[in-house]
């Protein structure tokens, strides 16, 4: 489903290009579930962001359900970025002047669905916990449900593949757990690949597959 061959990415600074990346491979199946892990500043979010199709790298092949999305104009990549590719950062983006439904509703805005939308809406609101909180504005929610909409904002379209870039890096314990639950459960229920990164050995270990990025490798743990 996801295939990333031999990527690289590098930045120029003052004092010569800081590689970030340097030939990344990774093969992900239909609905298989992965964490990355690795030091501040070791490359996380730009990986991240080359596989959401954000970044584009300088080297390498990235295939998402057998369309190089790098060879997409711009107006199709941005099609197929909310179509296919579902995001859930640190900070939970949702708009404040929307009320928890409309966040959820936001991806169908620019490829609509049909009336079937705020039935899907609803029923993932309920599954993340939150069917009574659906007029509450962001502001009206706790840290760890903003994230929950997060989540039900990133399934709202189906996507092939969610990103995680450290979902649970902002909240406390508890409202942790729950995200990181909901996050191991509801992608693969709906059958998107999931990539999560976090500094969270407890939200990693929900994994089977946990990969490190240092000195701008990914490696697998045994
Ligand atoms: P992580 O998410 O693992 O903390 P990042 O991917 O954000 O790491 O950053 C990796 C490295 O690349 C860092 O040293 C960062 O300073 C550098 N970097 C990230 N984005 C840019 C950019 N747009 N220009 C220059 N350097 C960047
Ligand atoms: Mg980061």
């Amino acid at each position: 489903m996801l295939q990333v061959r031999s990527i690289s990415k590098g930045y120029p600074t003052r004092s010569g290009r800081l590689v970030v990346l340097r030939e990344v491979s990774l093969t992900l199946a239909a609905g298989e579930s992965i964490a990355i892990m690795g030091p501040s500043g070791s490359g996380k979010s730009t990986l991240l962001n080359i596989l959401g199709t954000l970044e584009t790298p300088d080297d390498g092949r990235v295939t998402l359900d057998d369309c190089d999305p790098f060879s997409l104009s711009q107006r199709e990549l941005a099609r197929f970025r909310n179509r296919r590719i579902g995001f859930v950062f640190q900070d939970h983006h949702l708009l404040p002047q929307c009320s928890v439904v409309e966040n959820v509703l936001l991806p169908t805005l620019a490829d609509r669905q049909g009336p079937s939308e705020l039935h899907r809406a609803r029923e993932l609101l309920d599954r993340v916990g939150l069917a009574d909180r659906l007029e509450h504005h962001p502001a009206e929610l706790s840290g760890g449900e903003k994230q929950r909409v997060a989540i039900a904002r990133a399934l709202i379209l189906r996507p092939s593949l969610v990103l995680a870039d450290e979902p649970t890096g902002n909240l406390d314990r508890s409202a942790a757990d729950s995200v990181a639950e909901l996050l191991s459960e509801l992608p693969r229920q709906d059958e998107s690949a999931l990539i999560v990164v976090t500094h969270s050995e407890r939200l990693a270990g929900r994994f089977s597959r946990v990969f490190d990025l240092t000195d701008a490798a990914l490696t697998a743990r045994s």
